[in-house]
């Protein structure tokens, strides 16, 4: 039987350089035993391309199920979103969980505004995104918040993500591929 502190010595440990803390190819791919397991209570998470492609209004049901079963764990969860679209309240909404538009990534202040309201220490929280110049250098920046970089939904992008994006293959070995 698997006792926690094997969950615990398999989840990467936090770097204390600029780059991501753990890749994963989507959000739910996130282990959330093992999540719970390296003492981690609260997410930040991303909306475009990391919860919900660029373009889509509807949530793919195994993000759904994904976070219905963080709820479930007792995960509190905050989305922090550059968009200042109603569509970025309408899915926190949804999903049952806060949400600070406009954040400005990789500003802190979102980021601050969301530790706030998970009202959680810093190192039982982890922030989840598809950039790295806005999720991680913001978490980073942020007092160096755990980050999980995912592969983006959609390869479609805002003009400056594009430029992001190609910026990210310099620094990121794994976009890279
Ligand atoms: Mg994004």
């Amino acid at each position: 039987m698997e006792t926690s502190e094997d969950s615990e010595d398999k989840w990467p440990k936090r770097s204390r350089m600029l780059g991501p803390d753990r890749y994963v190819p989507r959000l739910h791919d996130i282990p959330l035993s093992e999540l719970s397991a390296a003492g981690f209570r609260g997410l930040i998470i991303d909306l475009d391309n990391t919860l919900l492609g660029f373009r889509q209004t509807e949530l793919a049901a195994e993000h759904a199920a994904w976070i219905a079963q963080a709820h479930d764990r007792g995960f509190a969860m905050v989305m922090v979103s550059n968009n200042f679209s109603d569509r970025a309240r309408g899915v926190a909404h949804r999903l049952g969980i806060g949400c600070i538009p406009n954040a400005l990534k990789p500003l802190p202040f979102g980021f601050m505004r969301a530790l706030k309201q998970l009202g959680l220490p810093r190192k039982q929280v982890a922030v989840v995104g598809d950039q790295f110049f806005t999720d991680v250098l913001g978490a980073k920046l942020c007092g160096n918040l755990y980050t999980i970089l995912t592969e983006p939904i959609e390869t479609h992008d805002f003009p400056i993500t594009k430029m992001f994006r190609m910026l990210e293959r310099f620094v990121l070995p794994e976009r890279r591929r």
